[in-house]
């Protein structure tokens, strides 16, 4: 993945349906950059954004972030992970509601830092064979002793050097992060 523009805002919106209704011409040309086809105008406006979420937790969090932006009727900005192989990306997305329950999405780059190159996982969650859970907004490997680390961390814990593949991944969230979203979300109990 090569890394957006510096202040790259990606946008896109979806409707009161939850489809999504717009795509701006960043997003497009980022999808284009990093070769993701399935991520184009054409194939993704009108479809829902459910279909673009991954994992079960993640739904619920996205779920609660659009219910307090429509229902409140302010934004809610969370921050979250988008790194390449050679870089650490810290990102904010900022979910704004709009006209008659439509919600605008911004994915803004927050910093950059450098980093060795390294291989990132497969983080497709069809595998039923996943083994290891990964954050979905600060990117984090859960280990087995419940800590949660940043991928070449874990990439030396598991020992997964010179392995021929690195394992499948499913998505979760940890709890620095679900913390932090429930404090923006705060007007909803804890689960
Ligand atoms: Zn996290």
């Amino acid at each position: 993945m090569q890394s957006p523009d510096d202040n790259a805002s990606l946008g896109y919106q979806i409707g009161h349906d939850d489809r999504i209704t717009f795509v701006d011409s960043k997003w497009i040309s980022f999808a284009e950059r990093n070769k993701a086809p399935e991520l184009t105008e054409r194939a993704i406006v009108g479809k829902s954004i459910w279909n673009f979420v991954a994992g079960r937790e993640v739904q619920h969090l996205y779920g609660l972030m659009f219910h307090v932006a429509r229902s409140e009727g302010r934004e809610v900005a969370v921050p979250f992970r988008c790194d390449s192989p050679t870089s650490r990306r810290f990102m904010e997305l900022r979910v704004a509601p709009g006209q008659k329950g439509a919600l605008s999405f911004q994915s803004l780059l927050v910093r950059e830092e450098a980093r060795a190159y390294i291989e990132l996982p497969d983080t497709g969650d069809r595998a039923p064979e996943a083994l290891q859970t990964i954050c979905s907004w600060c990117k984090r490997l859960h280990l087995k002793d419940d800590s949660w680390v940043e991928i070449e961390r874990a990439v030396r814990e598991l020992g997964l050097f010179g392995s021929a593949r690195l394992p499948r991944l499913t998505h979760g969230i940890c709890p620095d992060c679900r913390s932090e979203i429930r404090q923006e979300i705060r007007t909803l109990p804890d689960r």
